[in-house]
């Protein structure tokens, strides 16, 4: 297993000590950087997060849709109680914030998680009766696997580079038949409002279907034989007083919202290819040389830089939504300012939202 350097301290700007730590290269970590390698280093290597967690409605819709599927797949006996123990978790930690929101934006969560998780089951409902695994053709060999591997690379500014790639792959499949019998299929689940077709282009030499090959090859030794990427849609209606108060009726409601409004599309698409490149194709292999020496290099503290010794500028800022992005207080300031906007607008949280954010899949906006 890869190991990385543990966080160590460094002193920022303004008297705040902070932790700071090489990362591995998540799919989202990849496409941070891709947009703004600024945000990728404060997101990721940082771990800056803002102090308020705002509730996500794509998120836990996809989070739910995620944990049903991974039930069914391993063959609980009740697969959509696993959306239910999130709906429980997500209670529990907004219900203790709403307690001191004077400006009401926890109860506000609260009043929508109820209906997003009714939402994230009936969209897995609809996923899974069209979509069955049938065990005659397919064997499940992991669901939500988490992986790591490590990629010697070529030089950045003469440093060699080692990059160490992550991910939690939602599922692995074996054919039991056909021409690649006896590999192995990476299948990776996306909810969204927006039309699949529009979606899947491109998705074949994404950042995420490439970390998950290497992840899948190095760590199984098998053939990976392709990946299916399975959209499945959210429809624009909500659990209402139409439905009676009755589950079911809501889950109708929805088939009929497909056939009635949106005659192009159905509640699920699933959509498959082989794999026909190297593994680490040239191109891909040049964006990881600079990936891992942004994300997985561990610099020399002694240098001089903006971070008394992380040398941030290394890390060009680049334009990419910034009006949405949660660093723009920082980018806006003069780095003398940073000791004091951290410690008033930020934590410091290695472990949550990004690794959340893989399991949402939320495709409907940049993130965060
Ligand atoms: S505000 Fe813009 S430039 Fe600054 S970190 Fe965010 S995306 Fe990058």
């Amino acid at each position: 297993m890869p190991t990385l350097r543990k966080p160590e301290e460094t002193l920022v700007a303004g008297g705040v000590k902070l932790l700071e730590a090489p990362v591995t290269i998540r799919q989202t970590v990849a496409r941070d950087a891709d947009k703004c390698p600024r945000r990728a280093v404060l997101s990721h290597r940082f771990g800056l997060t803002p102090k308020a967690r705002r509730y996500n409605s794509n998120l836990h819709t996809g989070s739910v849709t995620h944990a049903i599927l991974a039930a069914h797949y391993t063959e609980r006996p009740d697969p959509e109680q696993a959306g239910i123990d999130l709906y429980d978790a997500e209670m529990a930690h907004f219900s203790a914030l709403a307690e001191d929101d004077l400006e009401g934006t926890f109860d506000k969560a609260l009043k929508s998680l109820d209906k997003d998780t009714k939402l994230g089951v009936a969209i897995a409902r609809m996923f899974w009766k069209l979509y069955p695994l049938n065990r005659k053709t397919h064997k499940v060999v992991g669901t939500e696997v988490q992986l790591t591997a490590e990629i010697k690379l070529g030089a950045v500014d003469s440093v060699g580079v080692t990059a160490v790639l992550s991910g939690t792959l939602d599922v692995l499949l074996e054919p039991l038949t056909g021409p690649v019998a006896g590999g192995v299929f990476v299948a990776d689940h996306k909810t969204t409002a927006r039309n699949p077709h529009d979606l899947v282009g491109g998705l074949e030499w994404a950042y995420q279907t490439r970390i998950y090959r290497v992840l899948a090859a190095r760590n199984l030794g098998r053939k990976i034989a392709g990946f299916i990427y399975n959209f499945i849609q959210k429809p624009a209606i909500r659990f209402c007083g139409k439905d009676k108060g009755v589950f079911d009726n809501y889950v109708n409601r929805c088939w009929e919202w497909f056939e009635d409004e949106k005659r192009d599309m159905k509640p699920a698409t699933s959509f498959g290819f082989m794999f026909n490149e190297p593994l680490v194709a040239p191109g891909f292999e040049q964006d990881l040389r600079r990936l891992g020496y942004w994300m997985c290099h561990d610099f020399c503290h002694e240098e001089e830089g903006a971070l008394n010794g992380f040398p941030l500028y290394l890390f060009p800022r680049r334009w990419a939504d910034c009006y949405k992005c949660p660093f723009k207080i920082l980018c806006d300031a003069s780095t003398t300012e940073w000791g004091r906007i951290i410690k008033a607008h930020y934590t410091q949280d290695f472990t949550g939202y990004a690794d959340a954010e893989e399991k949402g899949m939320v495709l409907d906006e940049f993130s965060r």
